[in-house]
């Protein structure tokens, strides 16, 4: 069996593991074809290319990038594209600032409710630029706040709790022109995360299709397996390509492990059948 991956973190965002590592760990679980897709970074992605010409794997340059579509917050998988892309890294690079300044703002939040020094003890936990929620997350576990990563986002970093404000991301039209004029495919990350209802589904990847994005995740470890049919549905009415990942963040913070073995339904087109590169 070939075993694809397209969406997975490292420490360059909020993972655990370093490229490096993630490469390592993707040969063990005799992953085929991996996209290292980091939250609007690309900062990993030429040590994580290296390591896996060096252990067989066909790497796959991703990023996984934060975008606003009334309202609401999108996840957009961007893969196969040239890293060296000016627009896409200048893109990139203002939506870090953008986090930074969120940062802050959540800190504030944080110490309205009796918890002080929350961005510098956050950063700490950020090994590069992006700083988000999850490193929040990890300094709260760390001085007890709550037992673990998944509890504390629910008592502080969610919508309405302390920790979290309203951010305005790239809009959906910038991203994929990001993606796509830098060569590579845009695709919708876990879609199933968002729900839109069977009225603004629709409308979503209908703007999607019309703006360039080439395809939607039909089987993600962020959304449940009994959604695969209900996407793979949205993928083939829309004529989107389909595609696998697991949003790997590390062994054991993660909901699935990396290297999904579902394959993905006959009617829907892999995304990956797109890919240019064939290192
Ligand atoms: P951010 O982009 O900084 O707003 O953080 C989003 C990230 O937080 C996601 O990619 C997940 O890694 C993590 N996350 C979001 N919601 C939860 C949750 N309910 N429990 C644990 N981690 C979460
Ligand atoms: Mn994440
Ligand atoms: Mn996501
Ligand atoms: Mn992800």
């Amino acid at each position: 069996m070939y075993i694809v991956d397209l969406h997975s973190h490292s420490n360059v965002s909020d993972g655990i593991l370093n490229p490096d590592e993630l490469i390592t760990y993707a040969a063990e679980k005799k992953v085929n074809m991996l996209a290292l897709t980091d939250h609007d970074d690309i900062a990993g992605l030429e040590i994580a290319k290296k390591k896996s010409v060096e252990l067989g794997i066909q790497f796959i340059n991703g990023v996984e990038i934060s975008v606003s579509w009334r309202n609401r917050t999108i996840h957009m998988v961007g893969l196969d594209f040239d890293h060296k892309n000016k627009e896409l890294v200048q893109g990139l690079k203002k939506i870090r600032e953008g986090r930074v300044d969120r940062a802050k703002k959540i800190a504030y939040g944080l110490a309205m409710v009796g918890i002080p020094n929350a961005y510098d003890e956050a950063k700490k936990f950020a090994s590069h630029q992006v700083i988000g929620r999850v490193h929040f997350a990890q300094f709260l576990v760390s001085k007890g706040y709550s037992k673990n990563v998944k509890t504390v986002f629910n008592k502080y970093m969610t919508k309405g709790k302390p920790g979290y404000v309203d951010h305005q991301w790239a809009s959906l039209e910038d991203a994929v022109n990001w993606i796509t004029n830098a060569g590579g495919k845009a695709v919708i990350a876990h879609p199933g995360r968002y729900d839109m209802g069977s009225k603004l589904y629709p409308q979503f990847f209908q703007e999607f299709k019309e703006l360039g994005g080439a395809g939607i995740e039909v089987i993600s470890g962020s959304q449940s397996l009994n959604q695969i049919d209900y996407f793979a549905d949205y993928a083939e009415r829309h004529e989107l390509y389909g595609s696998v990942g697991s949003d790997f963040h590390g062994y054991g913070v993660s909901h699935r492990d990396l290297g999904p073995t579902y394959q993905l339904p006959d009617k829907v087109k892999p995304i990956w059948s797109q890919f240019l590169t064939t290192n």
